[in-house]
């Protein structure tokens, strides 16, 4: 039966690796959820035959070779991988998504957690505003949006319960939501099981906190991948300590280059055609 990985991210490791799996027949399906730090470099200088190219140009011109090679984009922020016995489940967004292998290409993971986030989770924090906001209806919620991508998730919330808006990052807030003043400083569960607030202007209790972020800390991804500091371990084939699960890029950590994430892209797509033939003479 074909085999199908999962590659998450569309930066230049997703794409190298995607074109040389859809070359061994593999189906590739590339997972984004937002900018790329490629889409964000205004000139590159330093990758062979694209002269003085942007990054969006270079992000468009490795897009259209992908389709072209049949490969799959979908758009959706990837915020769990479960093992399971045939393969992998991925939960992005609200869907579910199976895969024979993973391949994370999630780029630098620059994610400061609020003091107090991670011991809170499916404890009065929770990421997915359409998959818990339920929960809380007729509650006093808080939304900590990173950026105006959340208002919708944060519109359906407030059809539901009563929301107070925090800004994690400045931007401009929806409407009908309150939007509160003040630097996040942590979080605490209080002992009626309400989550504590604290900024530097004071504090407020809440039944839940939705922390709103186009990216999800790898720790909370894969809990059972191995970390340097914030990149993930890998081999010299790019196999991470996890079975059938792969990175590439600037996940794996410094130096940060388009031509080391596209060569480690390269590799662990070679890496993963092995991992399926070795698999099927088991
Ligand atoms: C301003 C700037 C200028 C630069 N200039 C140069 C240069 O001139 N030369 C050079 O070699 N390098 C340059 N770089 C570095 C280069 O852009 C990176 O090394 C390269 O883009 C890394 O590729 P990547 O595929 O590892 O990750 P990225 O390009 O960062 O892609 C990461 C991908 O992961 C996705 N993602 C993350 N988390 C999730 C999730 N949970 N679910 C779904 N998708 C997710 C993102 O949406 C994105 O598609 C520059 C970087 C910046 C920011």
């Amino acid at each position: 039966m074909g085999k199908h990985v999962l590659i998450i991210g569309a930066g230049p490791a997703g794409v190298s690796a995607a074109l040389t799996l859809r070359m061994r027949n593999i189906d590739a399906t590339i997972l984004h959820s937002g900018k790329t730090a490629l889409g964000k470099a205004h000139r590159v200088d330093n990758y062979p035959g694209m002269p003085r190219v942007s990054g969006e140009e270079m992000e468009s011109a490795f897009r259209s070779q992908c389709e072209e090679a049949g490969v799959v984009y979908r758009t959706g922020l990837a915020r769990m991988i479960q093992k399971t016995r045939r393969g992998f489940m991925v939960l992005a967004g609200e869907e579910i998504l199976n895969a024979d292998a993973v391949l994370l290409c999630t780029g630098i993971g620059r994610l400061s957690l609020i003091n107090g986030e991670e011991a809170l989770v499916g404890r009065g924090v929770s990421y997915c505003a359409t998959c818990d906001g339920m929960l809380y209806r007729g509650g006093k919620v808080a939304v900590i949006a990173q950026d105006a991508s959340f208002h919708e998730d944060a519109a359906f919330l407030s059809g539901i319960c009563s929301v107070d808006y925090y800004l994690e990052r400045k931007h401009e807030p929806p409407q009908n939501v309150t939007v509160c003043e003040g630097k996040i400083v942590k979080l605490a569960a209080q002992e009626d099981g309400k989550v504590l607030l604290s900024t530097d202007r004071g504090e407020n209790a809440y039944d839940c906190v939705f922390i709103l972020r186009p990216a999800v800390a790898l720790s909370q991804l894969l809990p059972s991948l191995e970390l340097n500091d914030n990149a993930i371990r890998t081999d010299e084939r790019m196999r991470t300590n996890v079975e059938g699960v792969f990175a590439a890029g600037d996940v794996t950590g410094a130096p940060y280059q388009i031509a080391r994430a596209v060569g480690q892209g390269n590799t662990a797509a070679l890496s993963i055609a092995s991992y399926f033939a070795d698999k099927e003479k088991e």
